[in-house]
């Protein structure tokens, strides 16, 4: 999230709950990592290692998607040699 969006200087807060977070870190485990990504009150986990372990998902799935397309690039680019 802090390389989403800026830090507001009174933090973030969810408009579905209304919590608000200072640091980057617990507002990006709230929210997601990216801007379509469900918050985490809207999910309602009661274990927050589930919550923590879905976040880990969601960063290295967009990690594996920013790879997926940097190989077709290349690929793209070794056709047409
Ligand atoms: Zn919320």
């Amino acid at each position: 999230m802090s390389n989403t969006y800026s830090q507001p200087k009174d933090g973030w807060v969810c408009f579905h709950c209304g919590e608000r977070f200072i640091k980057p870190g617990t507002a990006c485990d709230h929210f997601g990592p990216r801007p379509n990504s469900i918050p985490a009150c809207i999910m309602k986990f009661e274990d927050k290692d589930w919550l923590m372990n879905l976040r880990k998902l969601e960063e290295k799935n967009e990690d594996l998607k920013l790879i997926n397309i940097s190989l077709k690039k290349r690929l793209k680019r070794a056709k047409t040699k």
